[in-house]
């Protein structure tokens, strides 16, 4: 600040006086400008007062280590979200969550999210089967198609993890509900229901109480998952063979609508070797602990699966024993994604599996503050300005002994933004500076995991959504190119200092992007980078299109469950580095000057959206994908008014 006012000129410094006296907020830089002009002043609420201090004491909070990388769930996430919620009680907004049975001033500012986590217990788990007794088989000797049956039954054991174990491939993560089944079984090929080749493998069978064995995957997703499983989570690259449920059924889809048992998929090539070699860093606990589930989603599922098991090298055999199709040549079609045709497999044939689970309750919550607005009718109207609490936690040890992620860029920046926002309309407010319509400043839980805060924000709403005017998402806004800066990855956008990614607006609504533009050009004066709104710029790049390639910002983070339920949204990003979820995204390397033009412009823009007359329209034409998400979260009630949980027992406060 004292580098402008030793700037400024004797007439400035006068109307900046004259400015103050009236109560505008009006910095040195912009009266010059409007002195110039002679305009009425622009001010942008308290937009002016965030400063890069403010945002640095913020970060070297919630990125240090002692954070351990806020991991949802963990300690380090609810020590974060007790720091958000305990600035906001300090300031004075009000709170956005539970608002029954709190405990203490802080609890009232979660929006609980109930988790569960569902782990195996190997020990404990069995399965066998009676079959006939055979000689010979896939990789036991003979392995011809003539093993002979003896005619007397046997029973064989298989060992959890050696022989079987839950979870299938495909587009699903495994299943692990304990089981327990026994049943006859049939052989399904693949296993996938396709309308458009019009491949259904059941056709002539009955699948009721039976396990479905299937092998491989159609070639559409073969050719898929070569490519590797992609991050994310709010929208990976289109399913070739369309809608799951309405366009194509997967076996463990197909199971639970035909009132199958289960399905056992017949382990692939790699899952062979990981079971007969297992990785011995697989039984070191994942540094994280269990993988946990937001409950809500899972009871919301209109798709259902059936539980679904992979079967090693001795339990496919004998599944096959004795069969017209032995398990050599099954596992062979299927790595070769060939067609295979179904068969009902041996009757006297029995397959009995216990899987024994042990459950863990957990929470995560959002961080929700509101600032209701002052107009009595525009003031049931909602801004949502919101980033993204939670990082990737603990990594496994780095070369240098390093196995935090503290995620200062991702999401730290864009997190203290949002406090620096917070805090700036708060002041304001108090000094009569309010905005006609209500803010709701909005921490999201469980990004990292899928996106899951902001989805139940939208699923699970405490307000009427179609109030919410816009969203605007800062996600990674710390970073920018500084002198000698390179990066060996090629599909890694970085900005410029003074420049910013600003992905959305022109997909969702070109009336808020004219607003963006128009603010921007007022005040920061920050280059805005439409990268990521077009749809093919370049050759390694597809922002928006179908091919599963470039960076697909717009479905990646957590303005999209809002674009998906119809609100305007711009995500605010600076783009993707060499540390991105990395434990070297660290505090240190933030760039705060860039940081603080995002936040003043990001404040600001909500600022007008929350005065002016009107709101911006969402576009008519929008990409494929996003109107088929529309349509999902349509079919599957999100938005519906729903009131906040309580506290979940062992929640913070
Ligand atoms: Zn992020």
């Amino acid at each position: 600040m004292r580098r402008i006012f030793t700037s400024c000129s004797l007439l400035t410094v006068l109307s900046l006086a004259v400015l103050l006296a009236l109560g505008a907020t009006q910095p040195a830089q912009q009266s010059k400008a409007k002195a110039a002009k002679g305009g009425a002043a622009m001010t942008f609420g308290n937009s002016d007062s965030i400063s890069q201090e403010e945002l640095k004491v913020y970060e070297y909070f919630l990125a240090s280590d002692q954070l351990e990388g806020r991991n949802l769930p963990s300690r380090g996430y609810d020590v974060a979200a007790l720091y958000v919620a305990s600035h906001l009680a300090e300031w004075g907004l009000k709170p956005g969550g539970s608002r029954s049975d709190t405990n203490g001033p802080l609890q009232p500012y979660f929006m609980p999210i109930e988790l569960i986590s569902r782990q195996v217990v190997p020990e404990e788990s069995k399965a066998s089967m009676i079959a006939p007794a055979t000689r010979g088989g896939f990789g036991g000797g003979g392995g011809g198609g003539g093993a002979a049956a003896t005619g007397e039954l046997r029973t064989v054991e298989f060992e959890y993890g050696k022989d079987w174990s839950a979870g299938g491939g495909g587009f699903r993560g495994p299943t692990v509900d304990s089981f327990d089944g026994t049943g006859t079984l049939i052989f399904a090929g693949n296993g996938y229901v396709i309308n458009k080749t019009n491949a259904n493998p059941y056709d002539g069978l009955d699948v009721r109480g039976k396990f479905i064995v299937v092998a491989g995957v159609p070639p559409e997703l073969a050719a898929l998952q070569a490519g590797g499983p992609r991050g994310g989570g709010g929208g990976g690259a289109q399913n070739p063979l369309g809608q799951a449920c309405t366009d194509y059924f997967t076996p463990e889809q197909y199971a639970a609508k035909n009132g199958a048992l289960a399905v056992i998929r017949v382990a692939t090539f790699q899952q062979l070797s990981a079971m007969v070699n297992p990785n011995p860093a697989l039984r070191v606990p994942p540094p994280n602990g269990p993988n946990f589930q937001v409950v809500k989603f899972q009871q919301q599922s209109d798709c259902p699966s059936a539980p679904s098991f992979t079967a090693g090298l001795a339990l496919t055999n004998t599944l096959f024993q004795g069969e017209r199709t032995n398990a050599a040549q099954v596992f062979y079609a299927a790595g070769s994604n060939a067609k295979q045709n179904s068969l009902d497999l041996n009757a006297a044939k029995k397959l009995t599996l216990h899987l024994a689970v042990r459950s863990e309750a957990g929470h995560g919550e959002n961080v929700l503050g509101i600032l209701e607005g002052s107009d009595p009718v525009l003031k049931n109207e909602y801004v949502v300005m919101s980033a993204h609490l939670d990082h990737i936690g603990l990594s496994n040890p780095q070369p240098d002994g390093d196995i935090i992620n503290n995620g200062a860029d991702d999401d730290g920046s864009g997190s203290c933004a949002l406090l620096a926002i917070a805090r700036a309309y708060a002041e304001g407010a108090a000094k009569g500076l309010r905005p006609k319509r209500s803010i709701i400043f909005l921490w999201n839980a469980g990004e990292e995991k899928g996106l899951w805060g902001s989805r139940y924000f939208n699923q699970f709403p405490f307000i009427d959504l179609r109030k919410v005017v816009a969203d605007l998402n800062m996600d990674m806004i710390g970073r920018a190119k500084s002198p000698g800066f390179t990066d060996s990855n090629t599909t890694h956008v970085l900005v410029k200092p003074g420049e910013v990614l600003l992905v959305g607006p022109n997909v969702s609504s070109d009336e808020l992007n004219k607003t963006i533009e128009d603010v921007n050009a007022k005040y920061q004066k920050m280059v805005l980078n439409h990268f990521y709104d077009t749809t093919a710029p370049d050759a390694t790049h597809d922002n928006l299109g179908p091919q599963p390639n470039g960076q697909r910002i717009f479905y990646r983070s957590d303005h999209y469950n809002f674009a998906r339920m119809g609100i305007p949204v711009a995500f605010f990003t600076t783009g993707l580095h060499p540390d991105y979820h990395r434990p070297s995204d660290s505090p240190d390397k933030i760039d705060y000057q860039e940081m603080q033009q995002i936040s003043k412009t990001v404040a600001a823009v909500g600022w007008v959206l929350a005065n002016q007359a009107g709101r911006p329209k969402l576009n008519e034409k929008l990409p494929d994908q996003l109107v088929r998400d529309m349509k999902t979260a349509q079919d599957q009630g999100w938005g519906k008014l729903t009131p906040v949980l309580p506290p979940i027992p062992g929640m913070p406060f």
